[in-house]
């Protein structure tokens, strides 16, 4: 496969991680599936330092924008959410191995300690102790089959759970809050207080700068970019780079589209607001490579798997031009 690969000329695989914790199972009913291990991800840190070449990701944009070559086998790692255990747990094995890594940050969930919508949906759906739930917002003219849901099965609760996810990335701010807090009203639940700790600090923020590695914004609330009305994705991709600059005091250059529900999670229209707003990059969860010439508002990711065999796997194949 390698040789295939140089067939395909110079790209760079950017990889999407979420949350690294020693016990993932701990946190499946808030995270669910985005989690790493602790070990996996120490594992795949090790292969990257051996077997790839870390970049970071204002590497990566020198190449395609100066049309210099990719070192061969480039791989970019970047974390979505703003958890805290990027800072951590990640950061260490991240430093020890010498991997630049790129932190896309969820700036209201980052400000009020609490934990990205789908989350707290998750929660409410799993550990509700109610058999069915009636979606009191539902037009029961229009949509009579979806009025009420039967939760006495994990799989029931799991086609309510994202039959809700499909109206909320549908709304950002005030409303997506107000949405949120009905439902975990309806169902008589949510995640309790402290789960708060689980998001990232500013003073962690700082510290992951200071080290070298990128901090940039992946909204302010946690939206589908592409389903919301043009001002309400405007203030989205603004506010959260204001108040991270403030913050921060250094500019935030880079930007990553939530995909919480629903597709497309980006649009023509969202790449010309970005741009006017001086971002520089964004990365989709699109399934691809980067090569040289690519749109840098629209950069396409890999989804890392959770052992190291299965990120060697993945890798080799995207280097070889197979769809991953
Ligand atoms: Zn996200």
């Amino acid at each position: 496969m390698r040789l295939a690969g140089d067939l395909h000329g110079p790209s760079a695989a950017i990889l999407m991680y979420h949350s690294v914790l020693p016990d993932p199972s701990r946190q499946a009913d808030s995270l669910g599936g985005i989690v790493h291990s602790e070990s996996a991800f120490r594992a795949q840190m090790e292969l990257l330092a051996r077997e790839y070449h870390p970049v970071s990701l204002d590497q990566t944009v020198k190449h395609i924008r100066d049309g210099e070559d990719f070192p061969k086998r480039s791989v970019v790692v970047t974390f979505d959410d703003g958890y805290a255990d990027n800072f951590e747990v990640a950061m260490p094995i991240l430093n020890q191995f010498a991997v630049p890594a790129t932190f896309y940050v969820t700036v209201d969930c980052v400000e009020n300690k609490r934990l990205p919508w789908p989350s707290r949906l998750r929660f409410a759906f799993r550990r509700t102790k109610q058999i069915s739930w009636n979606d009191s917002k539902t037009d029961s003219k229009t949509d009579s089959n979806s009025k009420s849901w039967n939760l006495s099965s994990p799989l029931n609760r799991e086609e309510a759970f994202l039959a809700a996810c499909n109206s909320c990335c549908q709304l950002s701010g005030a409303a997506q809050e107000e949405f949120v807090r009905r439902i975990e009203h309806e169902l008589q639940t949510s995640l309790p207080a402290e789960s708060g700790s689980l998001m990232m600090s500013y003073d962690q923020l700082q510290k992951l700068a200071g080290h070298g590695h990128i901090v940039g914004s992946h909204t302010m609330t946690h939206p589908n970019m592409a389903q919301l009305k043009e001002d309400d994705a405007q203030r989205e991709l603004a506010e959260s780079k204001q108040q991270l600059e403030s913050r921060l005091g250094a500019p935030i250059k880079h930007f990553s589209y939530p995909c919480p529900a629903l597709s497309p999670h980006w649009s023509e229209r969202t790449v010309e607001q970005s741009r006017a707003l001086g971002y520089e990059t964004a990365v989709t969860t699109n399934s691809g490579l980067t090569r040289r010439g690519d749109r840098l508002l629209c950069l396409k990711r890999l989804h890392p798997t959770k052992t190291v065999e299965g990120l060697r796997w993945n890798l080799e194949s995207a280097f070889a031009g197979r769809t991953v």
